[in-house]
């Protein structure tokens, strides 16, 4: 029997983390937070034995944030995963520690314990093949950003599948999910877009080349808020390749150290693109070149990506009754947060001033997740029995038409709770 212990992301979106026992091995598949605006984030359940190692699928901070909180109890911990999520979780880490600090809220690890997760990173790559205790392990590229990996093991006869966070298509600046899988008996997928279909990327590109050349044609500023990590870089090549524009290109916040993480690995779909599309690029250094670069019509990549901090808010408090200029978001935006709430009410709070934009707001939809449809196709093509449904808001829903239309046993596992496999 195999256990697996759901100890986050069920029904929500937020702090993954799937405890596998198998005989005497104990494996954690990703461990992370739940980001929630100027509060403390929410953490998973803690395993209630100690752990051999760790398998962690992508940096960001709601599959890598609580593992640095294990060196408690773990001190020679091994974390699994590809060299560039190791530079890009550090990035992610260190920043959660300054953000907690500047908020003044407590987290549960400081910079001696992101210390002892670097020193106990094990390197590994798409395709590498490992064993710890029982449980083997493959990794395979998983296509959500530059990295990112899913995971089958082998527990005993059966099969098992995590996804972690996965794109299906090809995108400007990572390849698809590698579809070259064997069956399996188990999958575990993320399903954030469980409920809806992603409009077709190249559409949304054209969208967002055609609204900032009319920004810079009409002599503003094109704003493009994103998340720090790839998110930007997609943007970036997409106008690059798509846009005739003769504005300058200017990318600030913490998109510029993940940036240089990324051209440093290389992981990237197209190495020669990534660069070219890089050159075009100038990084803002300094307060004093950020007020500067707003005098001349100019395209800006900043952070963050839900306006909760970061540059964005500055360049903002500038534009914000620009009528020539635009705002474009470009990720999913947490309930309650400044973007969320931007685009519900037409207002954002920038240091204690309350300020209503005029300027022209546009989402454009970038995602790094697959969306139903090829959700749907990825089931099929693995032809699992049984089918945990997680990392999605309408994961119960899922489960239970999975149950209904594809013969499979579909389960919305609930916080906390183990099944026997
Ligand atoms: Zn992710
Ligand atoms: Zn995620």
């Amino acid at each position: 029997m195999v256990e697996l212990s759901f100890l986050g992301a069920c029904r929500e979106v937020g702090r993954a983390g799937v405890l596998v026992e198998y005989k005497n091995t104990r494996l954690l598949l990703d461990y992370g937070i739940k980001i929630r605006p100027h509060q403390p984030p929410e953490m998973p359940v803690k395993p209630d034995s100690k752990i051999d190692a760790v398998l962690l699928t992508h940096c960001h901070l709601d599959h890598s944030g609580a593992i640095p909180s294990l060196y408690h109890s773990n001190p020679g911990l091994k974390v699994y995963g590809t060299p560039i999520t190791r530079d890009l979780s550090e990035l992610l880490l260190y920043d959660s520690i300054k953000v907690a600090k500047m908020e003044d809220y407590p987290i549960e690890f400081g910079e001696r314990e992101v210390e002892m997760f670097h020193k106990n990173y094990r390197s590994i790559t798409p395709g590498s093949k490992f064993k710890i205790g029982n449980i083997k392990v493959r990794a395979f590229h998983a296509g959500h950003i530059p990295g990112s990996l899913s995971y089958l093991l082998e527990v005993g006869k059966r099969r098992i599948l995590y996804t972690g966070d996965y794109k299906y298509i090809d995108t400007q600046l990572v390849e698809g999910v590698d579809l070259d899988m064997p069956n399996v008996d188990i999958l575990i997928t993320e399903s954030t877009y469980s409920t809806r279909e992603h409009p077709p990327r190249p559409r949304e590109e054209k969208r967002l080349t055609k609204i900032v050349t009319e920004t810079c044609k009409a002599g503003g500023t094109a704003l493009i808020a994103g998340f720090a990590v790839a998110r930007l870089n997609e943007a970036m090549i997409a106008i690059f390749r798509k846009s005739k524009t003769k504005c300058r290109l200017y990318l600030d916040g913490m998109a510029r150290t993940a940036t240089d993480i990324i051209r440093k690995h290389g992981d990237v779909r197209d190495k020669l693109l990534f660069e070219a599309a890089l050159n075009t690029v100038n990084y803002v250094t300094s307060q004093k070149m950020r007020k500067k670069i707003l005098k001349k019509p100019s395209i800006i990549l900043t952070t963050s990506g839900m306006l909760e901090g970061g540059p964005v808010l500055f360049y903002l408090s500038k534009l914000y009754n620009s009528e020539n200029s635009s705002l474009l978001i470009t990720g999913f935006q947490v309930e309650g947060s400044k973007g969320d709430r931007l685009l519900k009410t037409g207002e954002i709070v920038i240091e204690d001033a309350v300020y209503k934009p005029s300027l022209r707001i546009e989402r454009i939809n970038l995602s790094a997740h697959v969306d139903r449809p090829r959700l749907l196709n990825f089931i099929k093509a693995l032809s699992p029995h049984t089918v945990f449904c997680m990392h999605g808001e309408e994961t119960n829903r899922f489960a239970k038409e999975l149950s209904e239309t594809m013969g499979v046993d579909g389960v919305a596992p609930r916080l906390g709770v183990s099944y026997k496999v």
